[in-house]
């Protein structure tokens, strides 16, 4: 981290904030130049609040050159991280995912679609059974049964589901059934007592980026769940607020190549929220796979305008198979070796 001195910084507030900074346990470096002097401040400067030097009288403004995330950060990882996601599907270096389902698990539709969904080529089922609606009235996810039916699917085709957990309380549930990913939902991307609790464990976390979450935030949510233990983490971009309307949410797709370049965790796409409408989710997965993501997380319902939430989004079996076939043929478009 580096503090730029105000030029009008008399020597002895400057020495002052030198034994400051020191007496925290930091070492300084000064450079002065001719238009302005410089602090080097050297050591884990990961707990020094930058604002709170930018409010010092003397201070201009304060960088940091070294980032806060340090076990998410690629410079000392440089390796991509491979998650073992169970059932024998890795997801990461090279290994690319996709996991389809029903936004919730409504019922014995599950299997149906879950057939559908494996037969086209998916990975891994996708199914919520605690849902985290903007509305206490609208449909909440069926709860353990729910898990019940997700874990029947997997068990017959022989494939690893991920599911919502919301509630730091039902961790403990999600891991003693099973369950072979956890998804932390993009309203919960700085709920940091969940991101704690599934961070004490060894289950991969599918983590999504907040609805109004900046990059620099999804991997600090990263480093809270790796902090504490589980460096099984798989990012997911699935779309940001913005001031456009005409789409559920904007789909950054520029993070996908931007979190490849800082970190070394797997990244997912997921053009079903990024979008909200079927009509565009086909286009977005093309593009987030040819933006380099490690896998896709998209929203497959057999009777889209009954589906309990997120009609809208969800791709019909046929069209999903169709999109699957094309993913494949971009898929050897982006990692071809070309001679
Ligand atoms: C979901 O996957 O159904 C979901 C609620 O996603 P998000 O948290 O990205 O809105
Ligand atoms: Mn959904």
């Amino acid at each position: 981290m580096i503090a730029i001195v105000k030029q009008s910084a008399q020597p002895e507030q400057l020495s002052h904030f030198i034994s400051w900074i020191e007496g925290r346990g930091y070492r300084t470096n000064v450079s002065h130049g001719d238009n302005e002097t410089i602090v080097g401040i050297i050591g884990d400067t990961t707990k020094i609040d930058p604002f709170l030097l930018e409010s010092m009288d003397i201070i201009d403004r304060v960088r940091r050159v070294s980032e806060p995330y340090k076990l998410a950060n690629r410079k000392f990882h440089p390796e991509d991280t491979v998650v073992d996601c169970g059932h024998g599907v890795l997801i990461g270096g090279g290994n690319f995912q996709v996991m389809a389902g029903p936004c919730s698990v409504e019922g014995d539709n599950l299997i149906e679609i879950a057939r559908a969904v494996r037969a086209a080529g998916a990975t891994m089922l996708r199914g919520g059974a605690y849902k985290p609606r903007t509305s206490p009235y609208a449909y909440q996810g069926m709860g353990e049964h729910g898990l019940d039916l997700l874990l029947a699917a997997s068990a017959e085709l022989d494939m690893p589901v991920v599911s919502e957990v919301m509630d730091p309380r039902d961790v403990q549930l999600f891991v003693d059934r099973g369950v072979d990913v956890m998804q932390v939902g993009a309203r919960n991307a700085q709920n940091f007592n969940l991101l704690k609790e599934v961070g004490k464990t060894t289950t991969p976390v599918l983590l999504k980026r907040g609805l109004a979450g900046t990059i620099d935030e999804l991997l600090m949510a990263a480093e809270y769940v790796m902090s504490e233990g589980n460096p099984n983490v798989i990012l997911c971009e699935r779309g940001i607020r913005t001031f456009e309307t005409r789409t559920r949410n904007t789909f950054d797709i520029n993070a996908i190549p931007v979190l490849h370049h800082l970190t070394h965790l797997p990244v997912v796409g997921d053009p079903s929220h990024a979008t909200g409408y079927t009509r565009y989710v086909r286009s977005a997965a093309f593009a987030a796979t040819a933006a380099g993501a490690d896998g896709l997380e998209i929203e497959v319902h057999n009777r889209p305008q009954e589906a309990w939430s997120d009609g809208a989004q969800a791709l019909t079996p046929d069209s999903f198979l169709d999109t699957m076939r094309r993913i494949a043929l971009i898929r050897q478009a982006v990692t071809a070796e070309l001679g």
